[in-house]
């Protein structure tokens, strides 16, 4: 099977800067089990999390903004406040397929979030795993 280009792996540490969870409009999609999870982490009723913090769209539900369209669970200074508990769309950034489809793909996400292109290697099995667990 031909390898991908990245297959030497990719060099990513989170910076924790926020972009990616902060600016603009978007979605964060959660299937049941995520909000479990969220619930959980913060020692609510799975029903809280549905109502509070997520709203439905496409027959799915998706993390509901602020109104400066912030993710619900980003706080300035603090970060994410379930960041334990993140689901999988957040986990898997920047190893999305939309990003790694070519050079120039990865070379945009570089542009777009800081800790893309620097800090811990990661091989290519860690990679392709990210990848297959979101279709992004
Ligand atoms: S944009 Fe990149 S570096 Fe910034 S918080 Fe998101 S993943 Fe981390
Ligand atoms: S859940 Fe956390 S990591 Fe994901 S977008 Fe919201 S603040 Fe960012």
């Amino acid at each position: 099977m031909e390898q991908p280009w990245f297959h030497e792996g990719l060099n990513f540490t989170c910076t924790r800067c926020g972009q990616c969870c902060t600016g603009q409009p978007g979605y964060v999609w959660v299937n049941d089990g995520e909000i479990l999870n969220i619930a959980e982490f913060l020692d609510v009723s799975v029903e809280e999390v549905i109502h509070k913090y997520t709203r439905p769209l496409h027959g799915k539900r998706s993390l509901t903004e602020k109104l400066n369209y912030d993710c619900i669970f980003w706080e300035a200074e603090v970060g994410c406040q379930i960041y334990p508990a993140r689901p999988t769309q957040c986990r898997t950034w920047p190893f999305w397929e939309s990003n790694l489809r070519k050079p120039s793909d990865w070379e945009y996400t570089k542009s777009v979030c800081p800790g893309s292109g620097q800090g811990e290697l990661i091989p290519v099995e860690e990679i392709l795993s990210r990848m297959k667990q979101v279709k992004m």
